[in-house]
């Protein structure tokens, strides 16, 4: 047999890997690019914002990164990440609240809660030398 279970769990894990690399990649071209517009020869740091929700593993960023950049001009750049705490809304009193393991508000009981903050994976900014 060609595919068993462990084969199906291979898989899974590629595409996870996939997912990480995918993102550092995006990263890279985006600091690239604004490296360029700002006419800079050298990127020497990159301050990422994560969302204590978000999908992104920052090790696994940091791990992809030293690999994509490689022979580019962010080559050894150092990747600084800032956490975002999770920031709950509830829909029934607008009460804002961070969230503790828990989705429910804690002013009035309702489950009907959006993510406010969180989720979200972005550059906020580089540094760069001329
Ligand atoms: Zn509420």
């Amino acid at each position: 047999m060609a595919y068993d279970e462990e084969d199906d769990n291979a898989v899974c894990n590629l595409e996870k890997d996939m997912h990480e690399l995918g993102i550092t990649q995006n990263l890279l071209d985006l600091a690239l690019r604004h490296a360029e517009a700002a006419h800079a020869h050298r990127i020497t740091a990159l301050h990422l914002v994560i969302g204590e929700l978000s999908s992104v593993v920052d090790d696994s960023v940091q791990f992809y990164w030293d690999f994509v950049s490689k022979d580019t001009i962010a080559e050894g750049a150092a990747l600084h990440f800032e956490r975002i705490s999770a920031v709950l809304q509830c829909h029934d009193c607008g009460h804002e609240f961070p969230r503790s393991g828990d989705y429910h508000c804690p002013q009035c009981g309702s489950g009907r809660v959006t993510v406010k903050r969180g989720e979200e994976f972005y550059l906020d900014s580089i540094e760069v030398e001329d």
